[in-house]
């Protein structure tokens, strides 16, 4: 069967707002290390990994063998027995996890885990009353929804929690992106002291991705977060970390997105899902024991943490650590960034490289600076064609997203780097 065909059986019965990647959707079958095959033998360099589900490597022989080996033995999943693989990994993750006295619960994706770290915060504070940044994402449940700041993927405005959003992520092109450093994070810090003035009541939450992955790579400045704390903690408001995209050390120079803003701006609940399984299906919440045991009725995720996935995840990471990918992420990267900044000035439509290790933005507009989300889907295509899968994003679909498998090469860096300014440099010229 041709991609066609199968693109054609996927629209027929699956919802219409399930988008697919390009004009022929590819049909990946087979992936080793930041390669995968398409179903019909095409090679391409993975420089997405599924948006950041392959941390590691495609097809990790000991993630492979690990999923295996809990496979043969026990196919039961349920959390009402002990699960060894989910002890030792709910030990490992918070040995990682930097918080104090911390407890672990898995959950089978991101969204699940936000919306149990908005249960923890909610429920400890008793209030329904939620702060999130402008332009976030945070999942698809509803309450997941009604945190998420980009309308584009919040397809209802019903709400199970108040949100009021404030600004936190420097997105190109508006007033307050163009500041400095220190006076950007003033000005945020300021609008977050405005909104809670206007508030003026019990405030659970704020949850926030360090580096809004979906919203096109865009960062605050490091130290804004120890800032925000600062606010919070007069108030007794949780801030809860979605480390979704920026977790395990993809940024390079940290483990947590978190820690560029030091440890004053320790969150007091960590997400995570993703790389964490390498492709298996499972995420998580880390919370000071206090405000995870602040739910006092019974709750269990069926899958989440399941033999199989916790055995999984716990492979990955022992190969993460083992071989330094967080090191490797800041090396790579900084091959990436070497190759790719000198584009900003010398291709017209590259307005903006931006990112940190192993997550990298490319920011695209038009001669007249708008964004330019038709340049960024003729690059999408035009990579493609030449054996690369980039992904892309942003509020206006106009930035490309570089987020390769934490083990790329400095050969496969440079080869990336080469296809893709090819493709940018073409763009438009059709
Ligand atoms: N948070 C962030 C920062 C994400 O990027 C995503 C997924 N794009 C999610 C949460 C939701 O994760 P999932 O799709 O696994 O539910």
């Amino acid at each position: 069967m041709t991609h066609a065909e199968l693109a054609k059986r996927h629209r027929a019965v699956l919802p219409e707002w399930l988008a697919l990647y390009y004009e022929e959707p590819i049909d990946v079958e087979r992936g080793e290390g930041r390669h995968v095959w398409d179903a019909e033998g095409n090679q391409y360099l993975d420089f997405f990994g599924g948006i950041l589900t392959t941390m590691t490597a495609h097809a990790l022989p000991e993630v492979t063998a690990a999923v295996r080996e809990q496979a043969g033995k026990v196919l039961h999943t349920s959390t009402l027995y002990l699960n060894r693989p989910m002890v030792e990994l709910a030990e490992r993750v918070a040995d990682l996890s930097g918080i104090d006295d911390p407890r672990v619960f898995f959950t089978t994706s991101g969204t699940e885990a936000n919306d149990t770290a908005l249960l923890l915060a909610t429920s400890h504070r008793g209030s329904n009353q939620v702060l999130a940044l402008r332009n976030s994402y945070h999942g698809r449940s509803f309450s997941a929804m009604a945190v998420t700041g980009n309308r584009s993927w919040s397809p209802t405005s019903l709400s199970p929690v108040q949100t009021a959003y404030v600004h936190g992520s420097r997105r190109r092109g508006t007033p307050l992106a163009e500041l400095p450093d220190a006076e950007f994070t003033e000005a945020c810090v300021a609008d977050l002291e405005d909104v809670l003035g206007q508030l003026n009541g019990n405030v659970a939450c704020l949850i926030a991705e360090p580096i809004q992955g979906v919203g096109g790579f865009a960062a605050p400045p490091d130290g804004m977060f120890a800032r925000f704390k600062e606010v919070l903690d007069r108030h007794g408001i949780l801030w809860i970390s979605d480390e979704v995209q920026t977790g395990w050390g993809r940024t390079g120079e940290h483990f947590w997105g978190w820690q560029a803003h030091g440890a004053a701006g320790a969150p007091d609940i960590v997400t995570f899902a993703k790389g964490i399984g390498n492709g298996l299906s499972i995420g998580g919440v880390i919370a000071r024991a206090e405000v995870m045991n602040s739910v006092r009725a019974n709750s269990i995720s069926t899958f989440g943490g399941s033999p199989i996935t916790a055995a999984g995840a716990l492979a990955n990471l022992d190969h993460l650590i083992t071989n330094d990918l967080q090191g490797n992420a800041a090396r790579t990267g900084a091959v990436l960034r070497e190759q790719l900044d000198g584009a900003v000035g010398r291709i017209p439509a590259v307005a903006d490289v931006r990112g940190k290790g192993l997550m990298i933005g490319v920011e695209l507009v038009r001669a007249d600076g708008t964004p330019a989300p038709e340049l960024a889907t003729e690059v999408l295509e035009q990579t493609r064609r030449d054996g690369l899968l980039i992904g892309k994003g942003g509020l206006d679909g106009n930035v490309l997203r570089i987020a390769p498998p934490l083990s790329l090469t400095e050969p496969e860096a440079r080869e990336g780097a080469r296809i893709l300014l090819a493709a940018l440099e073409k763009a438009g010229q059709r």
